[in-house]
């Protein structure tokens, strides 16, 4: 045990956490992550801070590991940043979804609220829950009508956290994070699959990553996307990680929504990487209808005043200056890697 502060983070080796716990390392706390058992090495995100973590075998799933991780820690602060995080998985897995996105959120209050009552709790809250609302700016106090597996599950814990906050007296507090992407954004999502077909197509790869269907992410030169009109408000998670922290920090537990209060398509996404490498984006995208979502949420962006008045945050990094610097970023990690490794994995790089 040790005097310093002491904070447990799910999902450590997710883009959030690895970030989160480089803020805390440099605020001085320990850091305790939860890491899931795996066949293959998967902590590309966190190799750097081997050593500076503490790091602890479990799952969402099993409410015995994080009881006794609880227990064992007696953690100030705990950050529930793991999920099934994959919107456009959850309609092929609804269950699974549930059981971590949903229920496992309840798993860490429920080990709070039974051996480590006074410890703060942030829950990983996200813009999926006002799912389809026709609001052009939602606030705090906007309607909740999550519409995909993952907002609903994102919704039950939200509100769960909220039940715990009011019933137990529990610090417990929901941060709503519209989309925030960075080097470290996981294949999966919209805008890293474009920054990284940015770099192969650049750079000429011959044996690009796969996308989530198991697919080469380019194909002669293209790579398919859904709705190129979909809507998104986007910001920098290193950023975002900050907001979390502060939300902490406050003497009186609140959900806050984080978000730039600025929206742009997949089509300003597409145009703005392409363009950054001197390349036409109508060249190289194509519409898929295997990658469109069975409903679209709303084109909302997130009004942050609550958080910029009560935490002092404010998004400071933009649209065009992050997809740019997630292009630097894999134009120069498969520069790197183009004569050491000849193909690159799905969600490590
Ligand atoms: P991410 O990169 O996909 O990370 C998810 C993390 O959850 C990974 O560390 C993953 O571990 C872990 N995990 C998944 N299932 C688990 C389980 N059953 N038990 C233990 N750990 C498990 O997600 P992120 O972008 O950092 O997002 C962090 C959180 O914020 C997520 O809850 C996400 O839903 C939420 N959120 C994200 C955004 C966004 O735009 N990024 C917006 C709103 C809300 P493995 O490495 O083993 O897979």
């Amino acid at each position: 045990m040790t005097n310093k502060p002491t904070a447990f983070i799910t999902g450590i080796t997710g883009q959030d956490g690895s970030y989160l716990a480089e803020l805390l390392l440099d605020k001085g706390y320990q850091v305790v992550g939860l890491v899931r058992r795996s066949t293959h090495y998967q902590f590309e995100n966190i190799n750097h801070l081997i050593g500076r973590v503490n790091l602890e075998h479990g799952d969402l799933i099993d409410t015995h590991t994080i009881e006794r991780i609880v227990a064992k820690y007696q953690p100030d602060e705990v950050y529930n940043l793991a999920a099934q995080s994959v919107p456009a998985d959850s309609w092929r897995q609804p269950i699974v979804t549930g059981e971590i996105t949903a229920l496992g959120p309840v798993r860490v209050l429920e080990a709070i609220r039974r051996f480590n009552p006074d410890a703060r709790f942030y829950q990983a809250s996200s813009r999926e829950i006002y799912g389809g609302v026709p609001q052009e700016v939602v606030d705090e106090s906007t309607p909740l009508l999550a519409n995909n597996p993952y907002g609903v599950a994102k919704l039950y814990a939200h509100l769960m956290t909220r039940t715990y906050r009011q019933s137990y007296d529990l610090f417990a507090c929901g941060g709503i994070l519209f989309n925030h992407e960075s080097p470290r954004r996981s294949l999966h999502f919209v805008t890293r699959k474009v920054t990284m077909a940015v770099a192969c197509i650049k750079l000429g790869i011959e044996r690009p990553p796969v996308n989530e269907l198991g697919e080469p992410l380019i194909i002669e030169n293209k790579v398919k996307l859904g709705n190129l009109d979909a809507v998104r408000d986007w910001g920098y998670a290193k950023e975002y990680v900050e907001a979390m922290w502060l939300m902490l920090q406050q003497k009186e537990p609140q959900d806050y929504i984080i978000a730039t209060n600025t929206v742009h398509t997949i089509r300003d996404l597409c145009q703005v990487a392409f363009a950054y490498v001197g390349l036409d984006w109508q060249d190289h995208v194509e519409q898929d209808p295997r990658f469109m979502r069975p409903t679209e949420i709303a084109a909302s962006r997130g009004d942050y005043a609550r958080a910029k008045a009560e935490l002092g945050w404010q998004p400071r990094t933009f649209f065009k200056e992050l997809i740019e610097l997630m292009v630097d970023a894999d134009m120069q990690r498969l520069t790197r890697r183009q004569d050491s490794r000849p193909a690159i994995d799905l969600e490590r790089d």
